[in-house]
C-alpha cells in the first residue's frame, strides 16, 4: 500500500474537459445534493455533464436522481443516462442499503474502474461526488484524478467548518485547486417572508477569506431542496424556473468561471441566463 501523501500515477481521461469534486469535511452537509444539482444546472444550455457517485460507503445519487433499480454488470451498458446527464454510481450494483465494507485501496480499485472502463464519451463536465471526510480513500482519489479544482461543501456550524477547513488542507497538500467554498443550508426564508439563520450564517465566507478562496455563494435550507432529492428529481430539473434553482445555476456559473481561471483561460464564454 503506498503511504499517504505519496504520489501517484495519474488516470488519463482525454475526453473529458474538466474534472470538478465536489467534497465535504463530514457527511450531511448536502454535498451530494449539491453535487446532483450543480451537475443539472451545468447541464443546462447544452454542456455535457456527467456525474459519479464516489461515495462508495453512502451511495445517495441514485435516489437523488430517481434510479433505484440494481443493475447487473454484465449486461448494463453504463454510464446510465438520467435528465441529460450521465450517471455512475457504486449504488447501481448495490442497493445504497448495503453498507459497503471497504478499506481505501479497495474503493480506489472501483473508481479508477469507473473512470476509466466506463465509456463517458466526450465531456464538458465530470462531477464527482466525493465521499465525506479526508480519509485514505479521499486523499488518493484526489491524487489520481486529473481534477480541475474541488468545491468544498460546508453547512455554517463550527463543527462543519472545522472539517472543512481539513478538507481545504487535504486539497492543498495534493496541489488540486480548490474553487471555492458553498455554504449550504446557510438561511431559511420562512413563510412570514422573514429570513431566519437557524445555523451561525457567515461562516463559510469566513473560512474562504481566511484559506483565501473563493466564496462560491449560499443555498438556503429550504423543504422542497430535500423533498425533490427524496423524490428522485432534483430542484434544478423539476423546477428551473424557481429561485433555489436559480441559486445553483448561480453557484455553476461561479464554478466555470474559476475553473477557467484556473485553467488560466481568458476567453470569455457565455454565462447561464438566470
Ligand atoms: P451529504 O452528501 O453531505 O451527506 P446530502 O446531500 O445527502 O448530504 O444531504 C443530506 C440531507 O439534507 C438530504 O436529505 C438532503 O435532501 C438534505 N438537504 C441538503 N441540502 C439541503 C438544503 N439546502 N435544504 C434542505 N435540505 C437539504
Amino acid at each position: 500500500m503506498q503511504p499517504q501523501g505519496a504520489v501517484q500515477q495519474k488516470i488519463s481521461m482525454p475526453n473529458v474537459k474538466n474534472i470538478i469534486a465536489v467534497a465535504s469535511g463530514k457527511g450531511g452537509v448536502g454535498k451530494s445534493t449539491v453535487a446532483t444539482n450543480l451537475a443539472l444546472a451545468l447541464h443546462m444550455h447544452g454542456r455535457r455533464v456527467g456525474l459519479l457517485d464516489a461515495d462508495i460507503y453512502g451511495p445517495s445519487i441514485p435516489i437523488m436522481m430517481g434510479i433505484s433499480e440494481v443493475f447487473d454488470p454484465n449486461t448494463t451498458q453504463f454510464p446510465l443516462d438520467r435528465y441529460g446527464i450521465k450517471l455512475m454510481s457504486m449504488g447501481f450494483w448495490v442497493k445504497p442499503e448495503t453498507a459497503m465494507i471497504w478499506r481505501g485501496p479497495m474503493v480506489h480499485k472501483y473508481l479508477t474502474m469507473f473512470l476509466t472502463q466506463i465509456p463517458w464519451g466526450e465531456l464538458d463536465y465530470l462531477v464527482i461526488d466525493l465521499p465525506p471526510g479526508t480519509g485514505d480513500a479521499q486523499l488518493t482519489l484526489t491524487q489520481t484524478v486529473p481534477l480541475s479544482g474541488a468545491v468544498i461543501v460546508t453547512t455554517p456550524q463550527d463543527v462543519s467548518l472545522i472539517d472543512a477547513r481539513k478538507g481545504l488542507e487535504m486539497f492543498r497538500q495534493v496541489r488540486v485547486p480548490v474553487l471555492g467554498i458553498v455554504e449550504n443550508m446557510s438561511y431559511f426564508v420562512g413563510e412570514d417572508g422573514k429570513r431566519y439563520e437557524i445555523f451561525r450564517h457567515g461562516g463559510g465566507k469566513k473560512l474562504a477569506k481566511e484559506a483565501d478562496v473563493p466564496f462560491l455563494g449560499e443555498i438556503p435550507l429550504d423543504p422542497r431542496i430535500a423533498e425533490c432529492g427524496d423524490a428522485g428529481d432534483p430542484i434544478v430539473h423539476k423546477d428551473p424556473a424557481s429561485l433555489i434553482a436559480k441559486t445553483y445555476v448561480q453557484l455553476a456559473n461561479t464554478v466555470v468561471e474559476q475553473a477557467r481561471k484556473v485553467a488560466g483561460e481568458t476567453a470569455e464564454l457565455p454565462t447561464l441566463q438566470l
